[in-house]
């Protein structure tokens, strides 16, 4: 690309050389415009931080203390040298945004992690039209589509249900930032009891409590006997899977919350006993909409299947190209 271009990708990171700063650098820089507080796109080291309030506390919980990170309200606008900048609900998780980048009236928005699906932990997506959109591609397969949300957490209750009858705790795997949460937020509508949580997801669960996000009552895994766990629902970041922490709970089932359980092989080499579809970013037709809903003529993407993506941009008369980012796993 050269260098008049509005954003570029450098050693490190996506650069804007019109504003003098980066979005969720890989490497530490000067001033860093952050999309969210997943640990591929938010990264220690940096002098300055800029991010949504929403995600502040999430951030401050990753950072070093003495980090110096500023709080943005979304829609507001920043200058930097001769771009403006604001930042605009992505609906991935609590705080998530998308980065919008003008010079001289020309537009670019660079997504972040996104997705279009309801979700009650966080503000949904906003459609912000631009010439330019910098898209993520993590699910960039037509084989990739989500089931509806309310069905996927019945199918949790009813799974935990089962295992309780036969008197064995229940192991639910899930992103500890994010996905957690979404699970906990979204079993409130059909039940009212406790979960147990690993400290992990503990920590990160009780600041979205602080920001208002109703989700079933929570306790440390920690604190009961193993009799205690008979019927019960665990949530633990897949980390935990294998580890000596999990023998507290005696007999059990494992379960695994992510979008990577569509795919049959997936769901069989992963060795968990049940999967559930649940993903927190874009699937093919909300991909494939929301490229077309940017209006952008040129479409960038970020990670994930960028092959498949670009192929269709192309073919319906599109400009599109991968980039070469850092970004990928979520935790
Ligand atoms: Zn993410
Ligand atoms: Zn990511």
């Amino acid at each position: 690309m050269s260098p008049a271009e509005l954003i570029t990708v450098t050693a490190r990171g996506l650069h804007c050389a019109a504003g003098d700063f980066y979005i969720d650098p890989w490497q530490p820089v000067e001033r860093a415009l952050i999309t969210h507080a997943h640990g591929d796109h938010l990264r220690a080291g940096s002098s300055r931080y800029y991010l949504a309030a929403a995600g502040v506390d999430l951030a401050r919980l990753r950072l070093p203390a003495e980090a110096a990170v500023h709080a943005l309200d979304y829609g507001e606008r920043l200058t930097f040298g001769d771009a403006q900048v604001s930042l605009h609900p992505a609906g991935h998780i609590l705080g998530s945004s998308q980065i919008r980048v003008e010079r001289g009236g020309e537009v670019w928005v660079v997504s972040g992690d996104y997705k279009r699906d309801p979700d009650p932990t966080c503000v949904p997506f906003e459609v912000v039209p631009c010439d330019v959109f910098i898209s993520e591609a993590t699910f960039a397969l037509p084989a990739y589509r989500w089931t509806d949300t309310p069905t996927v957490a019945r199918e949790i209750l009813s799974w935990w249900q089962d295992n309780r009858r036969r008197g064995l705790a229940s192991v639910l795997f899930a992103y500890a930032l994010g996905k957690a949460q979404r699970v906990l937020a979204e079993l409130a509508t059909l039940t009212d009891e406790t979960v147990y949580v690993h400290g992990a997801v503990a920590a990160l669960t009780d600041v979205y409590r602080a920001r208002g996000i109703a989700m079933l009552p929570t306790r440390p895994a920690t604190v009961a006997v193993r009799a205690d766990y008979a019927g019960a629902l665990i949530l633990a970041p897949p980390s935990a899977a294998g580890s000596p922490w999990m023998r507290r709970f005696g007999d059990h089932r494992t379960g695994f919350c992510s979008g990577w359980m569509r795919i049959r092989g997936d769901r069989r080499r992963r060795g968990y006993d049940r999967g559930f579809v649940l993903s927190d970013h874009a699937d093919w037709p909300s991909l494939l909409r929301t490229c077309r809903e940017s209006e952008a003529r040129r479409i960038l993407l970020t990670h994930g299947y960028t092959d498949a993506l670009c192929r269709y941009l192309r073919e319906q008369g599109v400009e599109a190209a991968a980039l070469r980012t850092e970004y990928g796993a979520e935790d």
